[in-house]
């Protein structure tokens, strides 16, 4: 995490939180789910879902914090991995702390068999010694890494042990192939001022086809289809500190949140909302299609009229035959956003790192550039006394 560019990964591991709260990732809180909601339209490509869970009182975040969920494996994919193994699951084994729990127990909730990493196959292939198939060693090592990482692009742990099976003797030896299974983070979605014994979650259930199989995510398919309304799940509040809403609650913001992206900021409107700060909010947000795919539509549209936001500027990709993404509304607005920026606004951008947010800060050098009269050098200068301002900052993943 850098000073003053967040860049948190929400789908990977936390480190500790700083809050004052007794749950930690190790020492969960059990929180009751209370809403879970389709966002998105049926004609929508995507599933995208609204979560509410409660929260005991003295659990407290600030928007732009995370919650983290501690998956479970689903049982059709533990109970596959067992069969193949030759194993029912009552084996006993020591877990990380060395605590003896059942086979069935660390395959649920112990060891990540979703997608596979390369330094599985390699530490597989180290267990077969000798004796490993040929197609088997020709995935391990330095010199077959690019092979490697194509083989384990969209497989999972049972995918390995379908192709190479008869490898594993001792249901332990899965320590030491296994990753451990992780909890996941989300953005947070609300605020507390309005909420205030509750955290909500945008969540985008994953799910594809490989290699011939149905696949999940693992904490997004919890979410997306063992999180009923009553169900129990273990979480536990993470502290973002690098992305926050400026102090001065005068301050305008600029806020790009494509798709999930958009989590952290209907957290930061929902706040100033509550506690009618004054400042002006701009929101960009994005997504494949109006008619399916417009989170919180009627919510986002209220604040419009309201006022508390003061611009919306939506990017539906794919509503027309020529892709339109939220940087295309940025450069149609260039002037007004330079304009902002000049009045000191912080500008925020959450979701996808791979490509859009590269695009967005493009477009973002390139209105400053434009705005100022000023070379693309010039605009990358602006943009670190931002970045040192802490007027810059994202939370991408
Ligand atoms: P998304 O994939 O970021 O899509 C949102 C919108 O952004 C779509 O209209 C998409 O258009 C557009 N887009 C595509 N490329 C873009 C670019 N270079 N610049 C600007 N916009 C672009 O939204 P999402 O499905 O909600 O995923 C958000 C992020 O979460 C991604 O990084 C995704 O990998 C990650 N993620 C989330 C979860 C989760 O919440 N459970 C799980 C896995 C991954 P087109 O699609 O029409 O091109």
């Amino acid at each position: 995490m850098s000073e003053t560019i967040v860049e948190t990964s929400t789908e990977t591991e936390a480190s500790g939180s700083g809050h004052a709260s007794k749950y930690t990732r190790n020492q969960p809180y059990s929180s009751k789910v209370q809403v879970n909601r389709l966002l998105t339209g049926p004609e929508s490509e995507k599933e995208t879902i609204h979560i509410e869970m409660e929260l005991e009182e003295g659990m407290d975040y600030t928007p732009g914090d995370a919650l983290g969920v501690i998956p479970t494996n689903r049982d059709e994919a533990v109970q596959a991995v067992l069969k193949a193994l030759g194993f029912d699951g009552t084996e006993r084994v020591l877990d990380h702390y060395k605590v003896e729990i059942s086979f069935l127990e660390a395959l649920t909730s112990r060891l990540g068999i979703g997608k596979l990493a390369r330094g599985s196959v390699n530490q597989y292939a180290k267990l077969a010694g000798e004796n490993a198939p040929e197609a088997l060693k020709a995935l391990t090592g330095p010199a077959n890494k690019a092979v490697a990482e194509e083989y384990v692009w969209g497989r999972e742990f049972i995918d390995l042990i379908t192709e190479f099976p008869g490898i594993i003797k001792n249901p332990q030896e899965l320590f030491n192939v296994l990753q451990r299974l992780t909890p996941r983070m989300y953005s947070i979605a609300s605020s507390q001022a309005a909420h205030p014994n509750q955290v909500q979650l945008t969540v985008r259930v994953v799910r594809y086809n490989s290699h011939g199989m149905e696949r999940q995510g693992v904490t997004s398919g919890l979410l997306g289809e063992r999180a009923p309304v009553g169900e129990m799940l273990p979480v536990f509040l993470h502290e973002n500190n690098a992305f926050r809403l400026p102090e001065d609650t005068n301050a305008p913001i600029i806020m790009i949140g494509p798709g999930t992206g958009i989590a952290p900021f209907r957290a930061f409107l929902e706040h100033r909302e509550a506690l009618g700060h004054k400042g002006d909010n701009w929101l960009f947000f994005g997504e494949q299609r109006s008619v399916s795919d417009y989170l919180y539509k009627e919510q986002f549209l209220a604040m419009h009229a309201s006022g508390l936001l003061t611009k919306l500027h939506t990017a539906f990709s794919r509503d027309q035959e020529k892709k339109i993404y939220v940087q295309d509304r940025m450069r149609e607005n260039s002037a007004e956003l330079y304009a902002w920026l000049e009045r000191g606004a912080y500008f925020y951008v959450c979701g996808d790192a791979t490509r859009m947010a590269k695009d967005v800060e493009q477009a973002l050098l390139d209105t400053i550039a434009l705005g100022s009269n000023g070379t693309l050098e010039q605009a990358n200068e602006y943009l670190a006394a931002m970045k040192k301002q802490k007027r810059y900052q994202r939370d991408v993943y």
